[in-house]
């Protein structure tokens, strides 16, 4: 059966199309900057990119696009061959804790959430009307990034603010990048062969988060209200003292919005080292000495072990350790940097086996306490996996 995934930003619309159960990548590919002038579309399939720059208006038009160069590519032979619609949605607030099927109460309650998330969920949205157009027979479903952390408890996802701000305004930790989370746990669950695992899933990338997961279960994870929180990030600042923003408005004469702004886009890896948000340029300019390249890296680091402590503290002990996404998956350096933080968990580094990139490895010493494991996240397959078992439901 075939299964298109889809990421719709506001300006951007990526796929990927899976036949599945099988697991086969058929093709994939991204519309950019959709509404603008320069707007341009790449499709691989069979092993060939191709790379064209037309006229995308909107999202309408990007999937009429991309429905016609599927039949014209000989993708598939029909659009009736594509039976499921996966769509990743920012948000679903406490109420949608699994994928569920879009139909027009279910796209409602979700557009409750879009102040929650405004710069994604109405994006997300915006692709949704555009398949239910393109594919009428296809099942739509909707793939949270905050509903595999819906297991947490009030004790977990409460902050100790005034308790009418979680009742009236639903001020409290909702966790996103759950579908990254949820596949790499459920890789390694299957990998070890164990009934029972208990996990510190890291998730770094440009944005990162960690997540306690205890027999399937996420107990805490490490973004909040906002992916604002947590840890050091590409471009966000993680977890900072919450006045910090009244003193800098008041001091640069700026509103809210735009520290807030400051604090998303300019902070982090790029805010410290004044280079870069991206890890490799970090690394680049380590290498030749920046100390400022290199303080952001120990912040880095020092910010990630510091999570894997606390929860491998509320796991009562962690069974295994796993690395993911852009840096995890990639950057040797940081795995190593983080890794030699958290030597007061007896976990040790195998230094020849972490010296690789993308595969899916057991990187800790012999020695280790706590085995670590770098695995290669795949949230497209998450969706389309969702969305087939939904559709076989
Ligand atoms: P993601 O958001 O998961 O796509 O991760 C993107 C980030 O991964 C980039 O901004 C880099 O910081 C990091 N990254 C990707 N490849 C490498 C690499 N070879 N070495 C170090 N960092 C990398």
């Amino acid at each position: 059966m075939k299964i298109i995934s889809i990421n719709a930003g506001s300006s951007s619309l990526k796929f990927t199309l899976f036949e599945l159960p099988e697991k086969v990548t058929i093709a994939s590919g991204t519309f950019e900057k959709i509404g603008l002038d320069d707007s341009f579309y790449t499709i691989k399939f069979n092993g060939e990119k191709s790379k064209k720059e037309v006229s995308v208006p909107n999202h309408t038009e990007a999937v009429n696009i991309l429905m016609k160069e599927l039949i014209d590519m000989h993708i598939v032979s029909s659009l009736d061959e594509i039976e499921g619609v996966g769509h990743r949605i920012v948000h679903g607030g406490s109420e949608f804790t699994d994928s569920v099927v879009l139909n027009d109460d279910v796209i409602k309650k979700i557009a409750t959430y879009n102040e929650y998330a405004p710069l994604h969920n109405p994006a997300n949205l915006l692709g949704v009307e555009a398949f239910r157009k393109a594919l009428p027979n296809a099942i739509q479903v909707g793939v949270f990034d905050t509903s595999f952390h819906q297991t947490m408890t009030k004790e977990h996802y409460l902050y100790p603010v005034p308790y009418e701000w979680y009742e009236k305004y639903g001020v409290r930790r909702y966790g996103f990048h759950g579908t990254s989370h949820k596949y790499v746990y459920n890789e390694i669950k299957n990998h070890l062969g164990k009934e029972k695992l208990k996990a510190i899933t890291c998730h770094i990338g440009n944005g990162g988060s960690v997540s306690a997961i205890d027999n399937g279960k996420v107990i805490e994870t490490s973004m909040g209200f906002t992916p604002l929180a947590g840890l050091m990030m590409g471009t966000r600042c993680g977890d900072i003292d919450a006045s910090i923003l009244e003193f800098i408005c008041n001091k640069k004469n700026i509103t809210i919005g735009e520290a807030t702004n400051e604090l998303n886009k300019k902070s982090g890896l790029l805010g410290v080292s004044g280079i870069s948000s991206d890890s490799r340029d970090i690394e680049d300019a380590i290498a030749k000495g920046d100390e400022r390249a290199k303080l952001a890296q120990d912040i880095y680091a020092d910010k990630v072990a510091n999570y894997i402590a606390m929860y491998n503290n509320m796991l009562d002990g962690a069974d295994v350790i796993v690395f993911t996404a852009g840096l995890g998956e990639n950057s040797k350096d940081m795995r190593q940097a983080i890794i030699s933080r958290i030597h007061s968990l007896g976990v040790t580094l195998d230094v020849q086996a972490n010296d690789m990139r993308g595969e899916f490895k057991c990187i800790s010493g012999k020695d280790s306490k706590i085995p670590v494991y770098v695995v290669p996240t795949n949230e497209e397959l998450m969706i389309a996996l969702d969305t087939f078992n939904l559709k076989n439901k």
